[in-house]
C-alpha cells in the first residue's frame, strides 16, 4: 500500500505553505513544497542563460535540477547546485518566473516523478496547485484553500516584511490577481479544485483554526 497523502492546493497566499508545514509537523509526515520546484527551475534557467520560452531547454533544466532541501527547525533551507537560494526563490520576481514556466507542459511533466518521490511513510503533505488533480489523484484527503485576493496580498506582504524583502501592498495585489488569472486559465493542470476536494475559505480563519480543521478532516478519513 502506498503511504498516505494530504494534498493542499489553492491560489498563492491562501496560507498553503504555513498550514502544510504545521500539519506535517503535527503528524510527523513529510512535506512537499511543489511551488519551490517551479521557482527553482525558473532560477536555474536564469543561471544557465535559458530563455523563459525555450521549452526543450527548460525541460532539461527541470529534469536535471540539482536541489537539496535541508530541514532546519521550522524552516527549510534550499540549495540549488550547492548554493543557498532560500531567499532568492521567495521573491515576487521568482514567483512570477515560476508561474511563466509552469504553463509549459514539458516542464510540468519533467517535475512529475520528482514530486511523486516525496511520497514516503508515514505520509506526505503536498502543497501546490495540482497536487490533488494531477500529481496525487489517489490522495486520502484533498483540500482546496482559498482567501480573498486582498487578504492574500496582505499576508504575502507581512511574510515578505518578515523575510526582510521590500514590497508594496498595491503591487502585490496586482501581481496576485495576474498570477491567479494565469494559473487558472492555463491549459495544462490549471488551478481548479479536484472534484473530490474539500474547500476551505481561510479569509477570516486563524492559522491554528485551519490546522485544526484539516487535522479533523484527516482523522475522519481514517
Ligand atoms: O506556490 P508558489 O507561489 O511557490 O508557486 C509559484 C508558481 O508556481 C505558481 O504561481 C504556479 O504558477 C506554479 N505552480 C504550479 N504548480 C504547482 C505549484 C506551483 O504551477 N503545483
Amino acid at each position: 500500500d502506498k503511504p498516505a497523502v494530504l494534498t493542499v492546493d489553492g491560489p498563492g497566499g491562501a496560507g498553503k505553505g504555513t498550514i502544510s508545514r504545521l500539519v506535517a509537523d503535527r503528524l510527523g509526515w513529510h512535506l512537499l513544497d511543489s511551488g519551490a520546484l517551479y521557482r527553482l527551475t525558473a532560477l536555474a534557467a536564469q543561471r544557465h542563460g535559458v530563455a523563459p520560452d525555450d521549452e526543450p531547454a527548460l525541460e532539461r533544466v527541470a529534469a536535471e535540477l540539482d536541489v537539496t532541501f535541508v530541514a532546519e527547525g521550522d524552516k527549510t533551507r534550499v540549495l540549488l547546485e550547492g548554493d543557498d537560494v532560500s531567499r532568492d526563490i521567495r521573491t515576487e520576481q521568482a514567483g512570477e518566473a515560476a508561474s511563466q514556466i509552469a504553463s509549459l507542459p514539458a516542464v510540468r511533466q519533467a517535475l512529475l516523478q520528482r514530486q511523486r518521490d516525496f511520497r514516503k511513510a508515514p505520509g506526505l503533505v503536498a502543497d501546490g496547485r495540482d497536487m490533488g488533480t494531477v500529481v496525487f489523484p489517489d490522495a486520502q484527503l484533498k483540500v482546496f484553500l482559498t482567501a480573498s485576493s486582498e487578504e492574500r496580498a496582505r499576508r504575502r506582504y507581512l511574510q515578505l516584511q518578515e523575510a526582510g524583502v521590500d514590497a508594496s501592498l498595491s503591487s502585490l495585489l496586482k501581481e496576485i490577481q495576474a498570477r491567479d488569472a494565469r494559473d487558472m486559465q492555463r491549459s495544462v493542470a490549471p488551478l481548479v479544485p479536484a472534484d473530490d476536494a474539500l474547500e476551505l475559505d481561510t479569509t477570516s480563519l486563524s492559522i491554528p483554526e485551519v490546522v485544526e480543521r484539516l487535522t479533523e478532516w484527516l482523522a475522519e478519513r481514517g
